[in-house]
């Protein structure tokens, strides 16, 4: 059975003492209306990642962090590692987000490493994988997702790959206000599926929770969410209000 997940993606937000208070607020509205069959994932800055994980111990709330190095440990100044994630009880790591390829010239390659650092640490990794727009309007959104998760993902034994989730952020629809429509989500969902069932099986291809991002928000969460292949999503903006995250994850529940 996949997992229904609904993480949050702060970005380079809050000072401290807001960002102390977000997770206490999503924790109350957690605990005091219930969050039942979801896995909610916070992804703080790295400075929080630790009261993050402190404040939501003993709770149903996970900790996410947003990067991670590719190399193991030394000499790499400014870089966190995995197992240094791992040792502050971090349970999942984005990678691949659109803004790291971006501006920090992320290749496949690249987070293929990262991906194997996160899992041979103990650490999920939340794959993002989309297109930009001009690939869309030419038509090549599949092909852009296809080789992102190949190249990223298919080298993984099936027992490692069990434990990775993935999320379809369009690049277009982040932090835009336009989302995908709840067909364009379900189709390109529905492919990634197919591409896991033929690279690896069925059972494993409906075992992996694949989440939509980009625009996601009170409004368009409950129709996004409806679609049998979208197990939940990432949220950017969003997520920076407990009361607005909360209403997102009341659309799984
Ligand atoms: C994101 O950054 O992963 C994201 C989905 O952002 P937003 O919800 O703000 O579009």
């Amino acid at each position: 059975m996949r997992k229904k997940i609904v993480a949050g993606n702060w970005k380079m937000n809050k000072a401290f003492q807001e960002a102390d208070d977000l997770i206490y607020d999503i924790v109350k509205l957690v605990d005091n209306n219930g969050a039942k069959g979801v896995e909610i994932v916070i992804c703080p800055p790295f400075p929080y990642l630790e009261l993050a994980t402190d404040i939501t111990e003993n709770e149903s709330v996970f900790v996410g962090a947003q990067n991670v190095s590719n190399q193991e440990s030394g000499a790499f100044t400014g870089e966190i590692s995995a197992m240094m994630l791992n040792s502050i009880e971090v349970k999942y790591c984005i990678v691949g987000h659109s803004e790291r390829r971006k501006y920090f010239n992320e290749s496949n390659h690249l987070l293929a490493e990262k991906a194997d650092i996160c899992l041979n640490n103990g650490i999920i990794p939340i794959f993002c994988c989309g297109e930009v727009l001009e690939e869309r309007n030419n038509g090549n959104h599949f092909d852009v997702v296809k080789s992102q998760i190949v190249e990223s993902l298919f080298h993984l034994e099936p027992k490692e790959f069990k434990r990775v989730v993935i999320a379809y952020e369009p690049v277009w629809a982040i932090g835009t206000g336009v989302t995908a429509t709840t067909e364009q989500a379900q189709e390109m969902h529905a492919f990634i599926r197919k591409l896991i069932e033929e690279k690896y099986n069925k059972g494993i291809a409906n075992d992996t929770s694949i989440l939509y991002g980009g625009s996601c928000n009170p409004h368009n969460a409950k129709e996004l969410f409806a679609n049998p292949d979208v197990d939940g999503g990432l949220i950017g903006g969003a997520s920076l209000k407990a009361d607005d995250f909360y209403k997102i994850i009341e659309n799984l529940l």
